[in-house]
């Protein structure tokens, strides 16, 4: 069904709403809108509103669905997987306003907040309660946490805490027909019918606009140790990962760097120095916590013995705050790292973890077959590698038309070894077109089905997930 534009009569309607002061057009608006984190699309909307009440979207939502209009939810725009573009243009409806911690209940270890509050600052504000919300995507400076929900975000310390959708109890949704519906209840168990509220997370604005959101918490744990283990084989480094496990020990991170990302993070956070010998080829980053700092001790030291065998070099254990710090930083800064040094585009492969080795030589060996270069990184804990291709020398019409081959061969070689397209991005624009690898036609069906349930003139954040 084909959209409408938005005219003068329309856009009178939105003022009456939000008011004129959060309707913005110019083009400097549209374009600060028109990108989120995703290699270098643009797609400018015809208007950017940022509502700051339930009530208020669901009237502008009545208004779109009537007048066939398009809406794409933002969050804070650091999406990997272009979910928060406006492809078919239409209203931008930006979270911004949406910054409130709402209530912190520590009598029952549950936080409400609504969906533009960044990340970090809801971390911080629990840790002050000596509270723990553990989510912790490397963008979380910056993102919001409805654009974690969307996405159903996770980072490093999935590995031993879980993702987002760990964490929701409950949300308030705005439904693309302008209904406002709560999914669940501030209760830890809940066998209420269907689970919408799972059904929500992830779901990448495509089903309602997510307007509070019941967390749960988990108390803050009291110390971490961090060291990072070179190695001279980057396979084995993937190797040692799951051993890690099969030893018994759940680490609160378990991150993998292969030689350029650390090479090219070291360059781009100048403050950090790391030596890293030239024979070295990959780097594993591993913390462990808890409340008892014998014990990290004693486990950290198990963990390095363990390492041994699989031909690491020296380790190196951050011995105070600051290194940690510096440690993470360079971990965390990876990403921009490998934005600044090339076109590039990034996979968000997953696999059982101990499938790791085979996944990291087989995108080498689809890398020489398709003449590109990847840099590998990511939760390796989770299995979850991010495989970022190199544009370097391949020509323009090989980086148009060939890649894609060859991102299909390495998404084919992560399902066959039983994992799946993204673990943390989300399929959003740029990976639909391969979710056929991954899903089942009937699959697929029923999720349209849900997908038509929720939106029947298809106007929240249309062209994401489904071609
Ligand atoms: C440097 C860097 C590092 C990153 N590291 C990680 C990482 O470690 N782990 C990880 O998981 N991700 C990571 N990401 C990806 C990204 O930060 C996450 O996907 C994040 O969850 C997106 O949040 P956002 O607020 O920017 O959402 P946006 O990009 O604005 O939106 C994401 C999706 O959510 C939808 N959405 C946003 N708000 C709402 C709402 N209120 N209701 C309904 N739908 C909504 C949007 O429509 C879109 O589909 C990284 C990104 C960058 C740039």
């Amino acid at each position: 069904m084909p959209f409408n534009k938005i005219t003068q009569d329309i856009l009178s309607k939105f003022s009456a709403i939000v008011g004129q002061a959060n309707i913005f057009v110019s083009n400097e608006d549209l374009e600060n809108y028109g990108h989120d984190e995703t290699e270098d699309l643009v797609f400018l909307p015809e208007v950017v509103l940022k509502p700051a009440t339930a009530a208020d979207i669901s009237e502008i939502l009545k208004i779109c669905n009537s007048e066939r209009i398009p809406v794409t939810p933002r969050g804070a725009g650091t999406g990997l997987s272009g979910g928060a573009l406006p492809v078919a243009g239409g209203v931008l409806l930006s979270m911004e306003k949406f910054n409130r911690i709402l209530e912190i209940d520590e009598r029952n270890l549950q936080a409400t907040v609504e969906p533009g509050v960044i990340t970090q600052v809801f971390q911080e504000a629990v840790a002050a309660k000596g509270l723990f919300y553990p989510p912790d995507p490397s963008s979380r400076g910056s993102c919001f946490l409805g654009g974690n929900l969307g996405e159903n975000a996770g980072g490093p310390k999935a590995v031993k805490y879980g993702v987002t959708r760990d964490y929701v109890l409950s949300l308030e949704v705005v439904l693309p027909t302008g209904e406002i519906i709560t999914t669940g209840a501030k209760v830890l168990k809940n066998s209420t019918g269907y689970n919408l509220t799972q059904l929500m997370v992830g779901s990448e604005g495509t089903l309602g606009i997510v307007t509070k959101i019941i967390f749960k918490l988990i108390p803050l744990p009291k110390h971490n140790l961090l060291m990072l283990v070179p190695f001279f084989n980057a396979e084995k480094a993937c190797e040692a990962v799951s051993a890690v496990f099969r030893a018994g020990f759940t680490p609160s991170a378990l991150e993998f760097m292969e030689r350029d990302a650390i090479d090219w993070a070291l360059q781009y956070v100048e403050e950090v120095n790391v030596q890293v010998k030239p024979e070295v080829q990959a780097h594993l980053l591993v913390e462990v916590d808890g409340n008892d700092l014998e014990i990290l001790y004693k486990q950290a030291e198990e963990i390095s013995e363990m390492m041994m065998n699989f031909d690491c070099d020296e380790i190196l254990f951050a011995d105070s705050a600051q290194q940690k710090d510096d440690l993470w930083k360079l971990r965390r800064r990876v990403a921009e790292a490998v934005k600044s040094n090339s076109v590039y585009k990034e996979e968000d492969t997953v696999v059982p973890r101990a499938e790791l080795p085979k996944l990291l030589a087989g995108v080498k060996e689809i890398g020489k077959k398709y003449g590109f270069k990847s840099v590998c990184y990511g939760h390796a804990g989770d299995g979850n590698l991010h495989v970022n291709i190199i544009k370097g020398e391949m020509s323009d019409e090989d980086w148009n038309n060939k890649l894609k081959d060859g991102i299909r061969e390495i998404f084919h070689l992560t399902v066959a070894l039983g994992g799946t397209l993204s673990g943390e991005h989300g399929i959003g624009l740029v990976q639909k077109e391969f979710l056929d690898i991954a899903l089942h036609p009937k699959s697929i069906e029923l999720q349209k089905n849900i997908k038509k349930l929720f939106d029947p003139n298809g106007i929240l954040n249309p062209g994401k997930i489904f071609e």
